[in-house]
């Protein structure tokens, strides 16, 4: 219990002169509570952050809020997608945006998430993107139609290629795409808004040089990486369905500005479903993190802690899909269970003399497995691995000598706690005061049972039962642990 709290590290500043690693995350459009949509890309770039600060990087990790431009139909067409929400239940946009910006925060708490460097909100960045599309208009690739402003694709991919990203190809675009009815502003069904005039009724709306209006939806991630992390920075991230047409639009816009787009990398975490299916309000299937925290909801068998959805993101490769069915969830539970008293354990081996492991192992393995595309499965099965070993060196099998030990403890709090962002949900029940007493009482078992008073040693561990701490004997003392 103590060496939980010890191993868990909670550094913001590295070194002044440590190398800067720049990078970039689309983050949720708050319009509705925090799904389990939200929670895959949120590990995924969780493990990133912290792998590159464990390396000893200054990590700048952005991620926004989209708080407008996100409309309904194809992300530029529609009503906007939190005005409709405030609509609905009058209320004023920001009332909504604010709301389920907390609801996601206190998700993400709990998810262990750690909260990026700098969260901008796209509502907050008007000026930023107004003069973002300006030099795409003074650079040629953008054209002002009844005051809104769309990016030329068509133009644009005679200089540079669109659809380099997500791998299509504009003629294929532009045969699978509707016909325009005429009573359109775009030149072409392809050609995307960076600026949309405002309707009478639309509520969100700021100055600009074209209208009253408000931006493309795309157009914030261009202009807030750009002002946060530069013209170029090395990781730019979200989920596989953001590849197309988000990002690609995303990087038309940087390379129309600047003459080369913004990321050094791009990183796409594959989709989730649930028990096979893809998730969708109309399927029926739509889960929430609250309802799976509470198992509230009819799909579910029981309720999944925070750290057992982690855990099982975690379990598989964030580029492969991920399914959820209790079953599979279940057997997360599990592991992770396993895995945490292991780690409790840990702090009760005692040293020997010499050691017959080696902790080489583990280090390698997990340094190799994160360098490898960030294989999480594969720093896990190294855990569990180390999980029997754990357990052999308690029960005398193997032994470890006092150094060894010592670096084979910051190692797994390393892993696990650091690096992986789990927590010891079960130990952190026994919070300070929890530990001492029953501590307290168990040593008065031990003299009890040295008396030979067997009945009081009884009674103190059947009423320690009661209130699910279960003992047990071992031939030099006794384990404890609340069930
Ligand atoms: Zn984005």
């Amino acid at each position: 219990m103590l060496y939980n709290t010890l191993s868990r590290r909670k550094e913001l500043f590295v070194p002044i002169n440590a190398p800067l690693v720049g990078m970039y995350v689309c983050g949720p459009t708050v319009y509705g509570d925090p799904h389990l949509g939200h929670a895959r890309p949120a590990i995924t770039f969780d493990l990133l952050f912290r792998y590159l600060k464990w390396l000893g990087y200054k990590v700048r990790y952005v991620r926004n809020i989209t708080d407008v431009g996100h409309l309904e139909h194809d992300a530029d067409e529609g009503e906007d997608k939190i005005a409709k929400k405030a609509r609905l239940e009058k209320l004023e946009p920001m009332e909504v945006a604010h709301y389920y910006t907390e609801r996601y925060h206190d998700a993400m708490r709990a998810l262990g998430v750690l909260s990026p460097s700098i969260e901008p909100l796209a509502s907050g960045h008007i000026m930023e993107q107004i003069a973002f599309v300006q030099r795409i208009l003074d650079k040629g690739y953008a054209y002002v139609s009844n005051g809104s402003v769309y990016f030329d694709v068509e133009k644009y991919n005679r200089d540079y290629n669109y659809g380099v990203l997500s791998g299509r190809r504009l003629e294929d675009m532009l045969g699978g795409t509707r016909e325009l009815d005429g009573q359109d502003d775009k030149h072409s069904p392809v050609d995307f808004a960076l600026w949309k005039k405002a309707s009478p009724e639309h509520i969100m709306r700021w100055p600009s040089p074209w209208s009253d209006g408000f931006p493309g939806w795309h157009m914030e991630c261009s202009a807030m990486s750009t002002k946060y992390l530069g013209e170029q920075f090395d990781i730019h991230g979200g989920g596989m369905d953001l590849m197309f047409p988000h990002h690609e639009c995303e990087l038309a816009q940087n390379t129309a500005a600047d003459g080369h787009g913004s990321a050094k990398y791009w990183v796409h975490n594959n989709m989730m479903t649930i028990n096979g299916q893809k998730m969708g309000k109309s399927l029926g299937n739509f889960i929430t993190l609250e309802q799976m925290f509470t198992g509230n909801h009819p799909l579910l068998a029981q309720a999944y802690s925070p750290m057992t959805i982690r855990f099982f993101v975690l379990q598989a490769h964030y580029r492969s899909t991920l399914d959820f069915s209790n079953e599979a969830l279940q057997a997360a539970e599990k592991g992770l269970d396993r895995l945490m008293k292991a780690v409790e354990t840990l702090g009760k081996i005692k040293p020997a003399a010499t050691s017959t492991v080696s902790v080489d192992d583990l280090q390698d393995r997990f340094v190799e497995a994160m360098n490898d595309d960030l294989n999480s499965p594969l720093v896990i099965a190294a855990l569990f691995d180390w999980v029997r070993i754990i357990n052999q060196l308690h029960d005398g099998q193997q032994t470890i000598a006092a150094d060894d030990l010592d670096r084979l403890r910051k190692l797994v709090g390393t892993i696990v706690f650091d690096v992986l962002g789990l927590r010891d949900e079960k130990g952190e029940e026994a919070n300070d005061l929890v530990t001492p007493l029953v501590e307290m009482l168990l040593e008065m078992r031990t003299t009890a049972k040295a008396n030979k008073d067997w009945t009081t040693a009884d009674r103190i561990r059947d009423r320690l039962a009661e209130i699910g701490i279960r003992v047990k004997d071992r031939k030099d003392g006794y384990d404890w642990e609340i069930e």
